[in-house]
């Protein structure tokens, strides 16, 4: 399946809540890899890929979410920016503006952090 037009946002059509592969599972005996949603992608990694892994770059471009699809979904972006603040993850907009670097070493620290077990921090 081709998701590459729904995974793009536009005002007509928001949502870019595709599946995307993970790219930290080996794939399958049948060599189908795993699939993720996009807009649980950060439960799954807490989840399944807490200790050990490296997010890379090209994942996080895959689970970037703006601030526009945000407030066109009505999200209400007050609360977003309060659970971010609560739990250190930078605002993804950020990621466009430049400073890719330094949120992405955000993203990680909190990935380390946040996302361990707590026997393992
Ligand atoms: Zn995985």
């Amino acid at each position: 399946m081709q998701y590459q037009s729904a995974a793009q946002f536009s005002k007509s059509s928001p949502c870019t809540n595709v599946p995307i592969h993970c790219p930290i599972c080996p794939s399958s005996i049948s060599q189908v890899p795993q699939t993720i949603c996009k807009y649980n992608a950060l439960c799954y990694l807490a989840s399944e890929h807490s200790t050990g892994t490296t997010i890379t770059g090209q994942l996080l471009v895959d689970i970037f979410i703006s601030k526009e699809e945000e407030k066109a979904l009505k999200f209400e972006a007050e609360i977003t920016d309060l659970y971010r603040k609560e739990y250190n993850i930078p605002d993804t907009d950020g990621l466009l503006d430049g400073k890719k670097e330094r949120d992405q070493t955000q993203f990680l620290q909190f990935h380390q952090t946040n996302l361990a077990p707590k026997d393992l921090r």
